[in-house]
């Protein structure tokens, strides 16, 4: 049985391995997570069909909506990727194994709090603003090493690497040095052979500019429109406290 969603996985799936192959990766070492915000259950069924087995959520509720209805597919995997609350910590925790979008202290001690209760660790990644854009989340590139180090403190937090998202709407050039940003950023701290600090993995590139942030080191894509379709929900709604749909 062939639907859009298998067709359009297929598509990007051939688009990742000539990525690879421009930059001479290994296929293997680039993972495809899929943004599934405001995706109903039904095109996340086709996508878990085609073999699909990582998916990111944005919000604590619409994880906490479609977790259960997909726990029966016992492959798969649920990151967060989206701007944490600290009010929403416990909720999170509960259903993800990686959370991609850790930028402040305050939110680190908030998990490790309670992850101490839980008994128990997370895999995390700190998100980086490398376009100094206002209306996105992420420490500032200057002050990345130094929450780093602080985040290192923490002994339920695991720092797995680092996550970014490119300057939209800009030209290719532009969103390249973004993904570059964060990969010296990851180099820097690689340097400094933190404790218990591991940075292998860069979570970066979305539907528009995966394949640039494949050949710039990506481990990790994030792709929603490219594999589901436009959003009815503006991304601003995601992505910036200070815009409120009327
Ligand atoms: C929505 C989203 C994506 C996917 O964006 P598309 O442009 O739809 O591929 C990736 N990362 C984050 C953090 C997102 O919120």
């Amino acid at each position: 049985m062939s639907n859009l969603v298998e067709e359009n996985l297929s598509t990007i799936r051939q688009q990742m391995k000539i990525a690879c192959q421009a930059s001479g990766r290994d296929p293997q070492e680039v993972q495809l997570l899929l943004a599934t915000k405001t995706v109903p259950l039904e095109k996340l069924q086709m996508a878990m069909q085609a073999g699909e087995v990582l998916f990111g959520e944005n919000k604590a509720q619409e994880l906490r909506d479609k977790f259960p209805l997909m726990e029966q597919y016992n492959k798969v995997e649920w990151h967060f990727i989206g701007h944490l609350q600290t009010n929403k910590v416990k909720d999170v925790v509960k259903y993800v194994t990686l959370i991609h979008s850790v930028d402040r202290l305050k939110l680190g001690q908030v998990l490790h709090q309670q992850l101490l209760k839980e008994n128990r660790t997370m895999d995390i990644l700190v998100q980086v603003n490398t376009s100094y854009e206002e209306s996105k989340f992420g420490i500032a590139p200057e002050a990345a090493v130094e929450l780093v180090e602080q985040l290192s403190q923490l002994e339920t937090l695991n720092i797995k690497g680092l996550m970014t998202i490119g300057k939209l709407g800009a030209t290719n050039e532009e969103t390249r040095g973004c993904f570059r940003l964060l990969k010296s950023i990851q180099s820097q701290i690689k340097q400094k052979n933190i404790p218990r600090v591991e940075m292998d993995v860069l979570s970066m590139g979305m539907s528009g500019d995966f394949m640039v942030a494949i050949e710039e080191g990506a481990t990790i894509i994030r792709v929603g429109t490219k594999v589901f379709g436009e959003r009815y929900l503006p991304d601003s709604y995601y992505w910036n406290e200070n815009v409120h749909l009327k």
